[in-house]
């Protein structure tokens, strides 16, 4: 077999972490398969050098930027190799560059646009481990160092391993798999067996921080089977796979949660065409990701509110630009609520299966919690709640759904 092993920050986070990964490296190729491996930066590497730039300059060119956060996984790539080659296997390691990772320019969070990956076959080929460092690529152009937004290194393996038509990428890291909860809040939760890539893609997407989004987008668009496994023992990880019949007949297959949203209301606004599109169209206009949107229209129909969820860290951003607009728009006020949360209960079996709704919003009601906002999607029921209740939430919907049992 072709296998790419993506080990992540903690999993090379120290000398004795990077020896560790060599043997599991030797011991597959041991077993007769060919291994490219990807790697992170170790662990605090990214946001240290993050730091250090941060200390020199108010806002630093994301081009500088790039070429610096890149030595992260340059440093890891190498010693990885160092590590392999001392038992007696041959090994390589490769930049971005030399990988042939291209992408387009869009500095700190660049797309891949294709791999041509010579050196990186030739290197397998020839018998020899390959190690990449992770997360990074370069222009077609200029050739100038771009990297893939945080927890990119994800997201080489995934396209590494379809460039390179692995039989398997497997993503090393410091959880056994996906759970069925936030095994901190639900002790009762269970490492799932395997889970579609919609469903991954929204508990990725929902706060779960097991694999970077654009990853899973990635796999599933190109069909790469993906394992999610822990590089600190042998147990069995998390498949990501295509959807089958089995899985439809669970209701929910995981709860998660995000408390890094917050909800600006803009109150007062009068009821009439083209309003919504003036507000939305300047948050967008500022760069802010807007996630759920909420209309409510006073008794007598002539004033709406507005609520919406913004990223946390955007909140002084989004304050200022809603009360601009507010203040265009003829609206009576803004408010802006940052302790509050998402609660989210996500499953496949939701498209051939109705009533997930109403059990969510009963059970939140039996535990006394108020829905603020609620969003659905084809798999997915999200309701934002007080950040204090999000533990409580979390336990009582599990509990609900039974996700403890084995399906
Ligand atoms: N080192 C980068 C980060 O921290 C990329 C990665 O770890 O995947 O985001
Ligand atoms: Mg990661």
């Amino acid at each position: 077999m072709l296998i790419v092993q993506k080990y992540g920050g903690t999993s090379v986070g120290s000398l004795e972490r990077i020896r560790a990964v060599a043997e599991r490296v030797a011991e597959t190729v041991r077993a007769g398969n060919r291994v490219a491996v990807v790697v992170s930066a170790m662990s605090g590497e990214t946001d240290r050098l993050i730091g250090l730039a941060s200390q020199l300059g108010k806002s630093p060119d994301e081009r500088e930027m790039d070429l610096l956060l890149s030595s992260g996984e340059r440093v890891s790539a190498a010693l990885t190799a160092i590590a392999v080659q001392d038992l007696g296997i041959r090994s390589m390691s490769f930049t971005g560059r030399q990988s042939g990772i291209i992408t387009d320019t869009a500095h700190t969070r660049a797309k891949i646009e294709k791999i041509t990956g010579e050196r990186i076959r030739k290197a397998l080929e020839s018998g020899a481990v390959a190690v990449i460092a992770g997360f990074q690529g370069v222009t077609e152009g200029t050739g100038d160092v771009t990297t893939l937004g945080r927890g990119g290194s994800d997201l080489t393996a995934v396209a590494l391993a379809s460039a390179l038509k692995a039989d398997l990428c497997e993503i090393y890291t410091d959880v056994e798999g996906v759970y069925t909860a936030d095994p901190n809040i639900v002790p009762e939760a269970r490492k799932m067996e395997k889970v579609s890539y919609d469903e991954m893609l929204e508990l990725a997407s929902l706060g779960a921080k097991v694999l970077q989004t654009r990853s899973v987008e990635f796999a599933k668009k190109y069909n790469v089977p993906l394992v999610v496994k822990s590089s600190f023992n042998n147990a069995a990880g998390t498949f990501i796979v295509q959807e089958d019949e089995e899985m439809e007949k669970v209701l929910v297959s995981g709860v998660t949660y995000d408390k890094n949203q917050s909800r600006l209301t803009i109150l007062g606004v009068p009821d009439k065409p083209g309003i919504a599109g003036k507000l939305f169209t300047q948050i967008a206009g500022a760069g802010l990701v807007v996630d759920m949107i909420v209309q409510n229209i006073s008794p007598d129909g002539k004033a709406a509110d507005i609520s919406f969820t913004i990223p946390r860290t955007d909140s002084r951003k989004g304050l200022e630009i809603t009360r601009k607009v507010a203040g265009e728009l003829g609206a009576k006020n803004v408010d802006l609520k940052e302790d509050i949360s998402k609660v989210s209960v996500v499953g496949v079996g939701m498209r051939t299966h109705s009533g997930v709704a109403s059990r969510m919003f009963d059970t939140l009601a039996r535990h006394g919690i108020n829905i603020m906002m609620i969003s659905t999607s084809e798999i997915k029921v999200s309701c934002v709640i007080e950040a204090k209740y999000t533990e409580l939430a979390v336990r009582a919907l599990h509990e609900e759904f039974n996700l403890e049992k084995a399906a």
